[in-house]
């Protein structure tokens, strides 16, 4: 049976196949070439999330920073004042004044324990926003690590690809030079507007095995004869029984 259909095949069909096996293997190739550097880019794209993670954490630490810095010195100011009050203090000759000065000073002492307070809240953040900070860094020098690695597999498994691809389509110049023109051009035409890179597909129980659209029987028996090139009607791909 196969022997028959391969007897009846017409020549130029033939070498089309043919040719299209190789197309199909230079096209895997290349997708393969072309998924590598993604990898890349994926692992990259990682890197810079980590990063703008760590430039956030790191400006959050810088406020937190410059709040606890401002809450004491505000402290040391009034800590400082609430010292000159407390010299004054002993000068003072009437009671009056005295006890208006200690309330002076409690007050001050009772908003400087606030003040206190507050000091160790925005400690206790920038501590936290430095333990993201180190967790961040270690993240990133991991990540660092794995795109270093990464690139060297991807540059040595693109250039094995590579050079199969040149192999490859060292073949192909040779297989073309041996194709008709006229239905070589019709080939490469229908290649070059294919996204999957099929040219040519064989006919399937009736129908086009790219697209599935049904053969008339007239387009049957025009494909029978096996004299002519015959376009699917619906995606244009050569056909051939
Ligand atoms: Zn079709």
């Amino acid at each position: 049976m196969e022997q028959t259909r391969e007897r009846k095949l017409n020549p130029i069909i033939e070498k089309l196949a043919r040719l299209q096996q190789l197309d199909s293997e230079i096209f895997k190739h290349q997708c393969i070439a072309q998924e590598k550097p993604q990898q890349l880019a994926f692992k990259q794209a990682e890197i810079a999330q980590w990063q703008a993670s760590l430039n956030e954490f790191a400006a959050k630490n810088k406020e937190y920073r410059k709040k606890t810095d401002m809450l004491e010195l505000d402290l040391q100011e009034r800590q400082e004042k609430i010292n000159k009050l407390n010299l004054q203090l002993n000068t003072l000759k009437s009671n009056k004044d005295y006890q208006t000065m200690k309330h002076e000073i409690e007050a001050i002492e009772a908003d400087n324990s606030i003040i206190e307070d507050s000091i160790l809240k925005s400690m206790a953040d920038m501590d936290a926003q430095n333990k993201k900070i180190e967790s961040a860094r270690t993240k990133l020098a991991e990540l660092e690590k794995d795109l270093c690695e990464l690139k060297t597999q991807v540059d040595a498994e693109l250039k094995i690809v590579e050079s199969h691809i040149a192999q490859l389509n060292a073949q192909r110049a040779e297989m073309i030079r041996d194709v008709e023109p006229e239905a070589l051009a019709t080939y490469e035409r229908i290649l070059n507007n294919k996204g999957d890179k099929i040219a040519i597909i064989q006919v399937n129980d009736e129908s086009c095995g790219a697209c599935y659209m049904n053969m008339t029987t007239q387009e049957l028996n025009t494909l029978m004869k096996n004299k002519e090139l015959v376009l699917c009607k619906s995606c244009s791909r050569i056909l051939y029984i």
